[in-house]
């Protein structure tokens, strides 16, 4: 952030998975927040949408609004009202999902045929300290694991879980799984074993449970 308020930069976070339930960037020093309200703050997997959230009311919001007019990226009414209904759950949401992603990774953490765990909340992750400082009361929903075995295992793996959906995208209240390599193409630098996480709101000893039975026929 100072090195771009030294060159005049405008400074832009991706709040998306941390959430201000967990982060505020503008009271970080950020000038723009960026969310796609598809994710947590539409929170059913039924809505797409995005949002900008300015820190000054200044000549540049009101050009990126005037863009925002005249391009026609606005969400429907109907999709406008079910966000506003699901911004009422959102805050219980949020402490399940991240509570839940903490059980989760904890335990996938203790599991031989998992080679690691990346999840912000976990001491192990390399950046567990900014993790610390930036959030506050968790660490959101998503992790991500290292299946041994490689791509073949992780496959399999997604295949044996049943109460997680294979399925791209996140923040929705059903736990989803997806080998992001996949969605990402060849040229993706993302490891062949890794399977993303979106930690729904489901009971989390089910969920640990359907990893239990998963991991033992993998
Ligand atoms: C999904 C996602 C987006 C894109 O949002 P859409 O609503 O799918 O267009 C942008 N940033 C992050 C971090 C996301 O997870």
């Amino acid at each position: 952030m100072e090195i771009a308020r030294e060159y005049g930069c405008i400074t832009v976070a991706d709040n998306t998975w941390a959430t201000p339930f967990y982060t505020r960037p503008l009271d970080l020093g950020v000038d723009i927040v960026l969310h796609s309200t598809t994710k947590y703050f539409g929170g059913h997997s039924d809505i797409l949408g995005g949002a900008l959230v300015f820190k000054e009311n200044n000549e540049k919001t009101a050009f990126i609004k005037k863009v925002q007019c005249y391009g026609g990226a606005v969400p429907s009414p109907f999709d406008c009202w079910l966000l506003c209904r699901s911004l009422t759950t959102f805050t219980a949401r949020m402490a399940i999902h991240s509570a839940n992603a903490m059980k989760l990774a904890r335990f996938l953490e203790k599991e031989p045929k998992i080679e690691r765990v990346l999840y912000p909340g976990l001491p192990s992750h390399p950046q567990h300290a900014i993790a610390s400082r930036q959030m506050k009361g968790g660490y959101g929903g998503m992790l991500s694991v290292l299946v041994k075995g490689g791509r073949e295992n992780a496959l399999k793996l997604c295949s044996l879980l049943q109460l997680f959906t294979h399925a791209t995208s996140l923040g929705g209240v059903e736990s989803l799984i997806e080998h992001r390599k996949s969605t990402e193409g060849p040229d993706s630098a993302t490891p062949d074993n890794l399977l993303r996480i979106s930690v729904g709101i489901e009971a989390a000893e089910d969920l640990i449970k359907d990893f239990k039975q998963a991991l033992k026929r993998l």
